[in-house]
């Protein structure tokens, strides 16, 4: 692999990886015990995202003339992916809380008016614990809006009403990656029941002290604990009308930031394989059983083999996929969301190898090897569930009959 990145993406991805082994990786150890024990505000300490801003990698996708890193935009996906696994091999939830800064920024410089571009990049910019968020989901309906089922009952249940020149808005979002933290949000609303969430739905920038807004509360996750994912609540939020992102179309605007984010999820979930596989091939060959290290014992070694063996395929479909989406090829979609649910089941597997080829120790919390199990086992439902994926898959390539609405109980 990295034969074939430039001077500038290898160093990019070595100052990564060593940032993860000289502060992640220790940091989660040292603090295994605490890990369900601590509160959502001190659950990365200020240090960890500032060492992130040091080597580049909090603020990927702010434009350089704001500030950001200069990124070929012809393989910005690809950059994402790569500097997505590394993180991830040190901690999901840490990778968790920087794509998110990664794809919304993407968002920004597409839509947002230049003055809030330079307002917010800013910001960001300046504060390396600034974060933020991308809400979606609403506590029903979230898989509709993914397939997506374009009929007005299915729509968007927070709802935005024009008054007076401003934007009211009343709803509430769950399951936010940032949630809990971010200083700036971008927010789904519906603007037109009349019509399919397609044409209905529109996005804003809502900034965190918007009157109105509540931080509802921080979800305790089964893992990538150390991202607060959280909870808002709209009550008649009103927001300045130069803050609409994308009025009505913004479901199908929002490719920009689905598509990469497709990947840097499949990246994400490689990197905590890739942290799997570390694990497990140091202790085979270590830990003596029957008289001999694991490795000697064929049963174990074909167990590496399989994990390797998936490892290398979810690579491979990853850094097609990836060079799909940036040459944003016809089959990009397909190809994202192929990779997406991919990933998400071929690395649990090889968490659960790992986790068994540990034996005890594998379900022992001071071995850390549970946590790569935890922290796999919640690809399957973030960005869409599996089987969500599986009929996005099938819809993109049969969009004439696969996936049409089946309308509400009779
Ligand atoms: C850790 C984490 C981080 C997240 N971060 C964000 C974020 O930053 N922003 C955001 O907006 N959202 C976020 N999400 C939400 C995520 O996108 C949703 O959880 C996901 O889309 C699934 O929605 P749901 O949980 O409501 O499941 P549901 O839609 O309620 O699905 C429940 C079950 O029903 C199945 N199902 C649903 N509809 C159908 C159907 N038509 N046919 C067949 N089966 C169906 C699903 O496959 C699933 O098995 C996050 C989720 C997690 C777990």
């Amino acid at each position: 692999m990295s034969s074939q990145l430039s001077e500038e993406q290898n160093m990019m991805r070595q100052s990564c990886r060593d940032f993860v082994d000289d502060v992640v990786i220790p940091f989660i150890r040292a603090n295994w015990q605490r890990e369900w024990s601590m509160t959502p505000e001190d659950r990365l300490p200020p240090e960890i995202l500032a060492g992130a801003e040091k080597v580049g990698i909090r603020t990927l996708g702010v434009p350089e003339e704001f500030g950001g890193i200069e990124i070929d935009k012809s393989a910005e996906v690809a950059v994402f992916a790569l500097i997505a696994e590394e993180i991830a091999r040190g901690d999901s939830g840490l990778a968790d809380k920087l794509v998110q800064n990664w794809k919304v920024s993407v968002l920004l410089r597409q839509f947002a008016p230049r003055h809030l571009q330079e307002k917010w990049f800013k910001r960001l910019l300046a504060d390396p614990q600034f974060l933020l968020a991308h809400c979606l989901t609403e506590p029903r309906g979230a898989s509709d809006r993914w397939l997506p089922y374009n009929v007005p009952e299915a729509a968007m249940q927070t709802r935005a009403v024009k008054k007076n020149g401003e934007w009211i808005i009343n709803g509430r979002k769950q399951f936010i990656s940032n949630g809990y933290d971010a200083g700036l949000y971008v927010v789904y609303a519906n603007t037109n029941t009349s019509v399919g969430m397609l044409q209905g739905t529109s996005s804003f920038l809502v900034p965190r002290d918007t009157p109105g807004l509540t931080v509802a509360r921080c979800n305790e996750t089964l893992g990538c604990r150390y991202m607060n994912n959280g909870e808002l609540v709209f009550e008649d939020m009103r927001v300045p009308a130069d803050h609409l992102l994308v009025e009505n179309d913004a479901l199908g605007k929002a490719g920009i930031y689905f598509r990469p984010g497709k990947i840097i999820q499949a990246a994400k979930n490689l990197g905590v394989g890739v942290r799997a596989f570390e694990l497990a091939s140091d202790y085979v060959q270590n830990y003596v059983q029957g008289g001999r290290i694991l490795i000697k014992h064929q049963a174990v070694a074909l167990r590496i083999a399989d994990m390797a063996t998936r490892i290398e395929a979810v690579r491979a479909l990853l850094q097609r996929a990836s060079r799909a989406v940036d040459d944003n090829a016809p089959d990009a979609d397909t190809l994202c969301n192929m990779v997406k649910v991919f990933a998400s089941e071929e690395i649990l597997k090889v968490a659960q190898h790992c986790l068994e080829l540990h034996g005890g120790n594998g379900v022992m919390l001071d071995f850390g090897v549970e946590k790569i199990f935890r922290d796999a086992a919640i690809f399957l439902h973030m960005d869409a569930t599996v089987d969500i994926s599986k009929m996005k898959i099938v819809k993109s390539m049969f969009p004439q009959t696969a996936g049409k609405y089946a309308g509400p109980e009779a």
